[in-house]
């Protein structure tokens, strides 16, 4: 398999840029200077960055990689949803997302081709986990799509990792992709406009709270108690729900921070008035939001839809709870934006 033979420009923060021209007899403030043509002017190879020396410029091209993702297809929705399908030097193909809101425009980023977690409702997971992503190329969508946007003058505002695969099973490149989006030298992101989302890898969640970050937090939950989760999400007989709940306790106790729960309704499983009070019982006291998503529809996973009607009367349950609700927005509907689908087009898995 064809492999990246050298580390990705987009794979160094910049502390690890500082010691790169350490090692290689520069003064610090190159790394600065590479930062600012990677990340602030955008180029695509090192023979561009004109205030560095010609030897220095053949350096870094001989120890890092320095090319765009390859677009594969892009496709936009009438609501202004980009959803790219991009390809890989060793030709595993991911998506990435750009959704135009109000407040700005973010991206959903991949973590992983492919995903081991299996949840049912998921095309990702269809076909396992081929690799992890390095975070350079999770860097690299957000710069591929970043580009893209450059030329309607459009800026990334905020970044979910929220794309394919589970970023806790993935963890030191997911941290180190914040690192460097967040970066005043990189693409100066704050903290509180990313949001990394799991599944529920219980020892990542406690790891993460002590990262002492402001990062956003989204816990796929999807099920009110034990059985009805495991048999939507495989993840909850290793991690239980008692104990993802647990975790979710210290990440609030240790951040201060607001928690989200992501709660996908698939019509007939867990959408019933019934499943909402246990739901309500379950948060009841947590700083926490609930997002309601009506369920992206997957050809051969045969689940319905829930009606609009059934989603109000859900929310509803949950605010006699006093829990903030909310409502997904559905995105990009005309086209195959829910996660994985597009991917598995391409790979003719559905
Ligand atoms: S929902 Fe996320 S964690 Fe679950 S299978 Fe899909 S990509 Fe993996």
């Amino acid at each position: 398999m064809k492999k990246f033979m050298k580390p990705f420009a987009y794979d160094l923060d910049l502390p690890d840029w500082k010691d790169w021209m350490k090692e290689h007899g520069e003064p610090e403030f190159r790394a600065g200077q590479v930062m600012d043509w990677l990340y602030e002017k955008r180029v695509n190879s090192f023979e561009e960055m004109s205030n560095l020396s010609k030897k220095l410029r053949d350096n870094l091209a001989d120890a890092f990689e320095l090319q765009p993702l390859k677009i594969i297809t892009s496709q936009e929705s009438q609501d202004g949803t980009i959803k790219f399908l991009f390809g890989l030097v060793d030709d595993h193909a991911i998506e990435t997302v750009v959704m135009r809101h109000n407040y700005g425009v973010s991206v959903c980023v991949t973590t992983q081709v492919g995903c081991r977690i299996g949840c049912t409702f998921c095309a990702s997971t269809l076909g396992g986990l081929k690799r992890n992503l390095t975070a350079g190329e999770i860097v690299a969508q957000v710069m591929t799509a970043q580009k893209a946007l450059d030329e309607s003058e459009e800026r990334v505002k905020s970044v979910v990792i929220m794309g394919s695969g589970e970023p806790f099973e993935n963890y030191e490149p997911t941290i180190q992709f914040v690192k460097i989006i967040n970066s005043p030298k990189g693409l100066n992101i704050g903290q509180r406009h990313i949001t990394v989302s799991t599944s529920g890898v219980v020892p990542n969640i406690y790891r993460f709270a002590d990262e002492g970050w402001q990062v956003g937090l989204a816990i796929s939950l999807h099920a009110p108690n034990q059985d009805l989760r495991s048999s939507l999400m495989p993840i909850n007989r290793r991690h239980p729900l008692a104990e993802l709940l647990d975790a979710c306790w210290y990440y609030l106790r240790t951040t201060g921070r607001r928690l989200t729960f992501e709660y996908a309704l698939i019509g007939g499983k867990n959408d019933q008035l019934e499943h909402a009070h246990e739901l309500g019982k379950l948060l009841q006291g947590m700083n926490c939001l609930v997002n309601l998503i009506p369920v992206n529809y997957v050809p051969e996973r045969d689940f319905t839809r829930t009606s609009r009607n059934q989603i109000f009367e859900f929310k509803k349950v949950l605010d006699s709870y006093k829990i903030n609700t909310t409502i997904r927005r559905e995105q990009g509907h005309d086209i195959d934006a829910a996660c994985g689908q597009l991917r598995a087009k391409h790979n003719k898995l559905v």
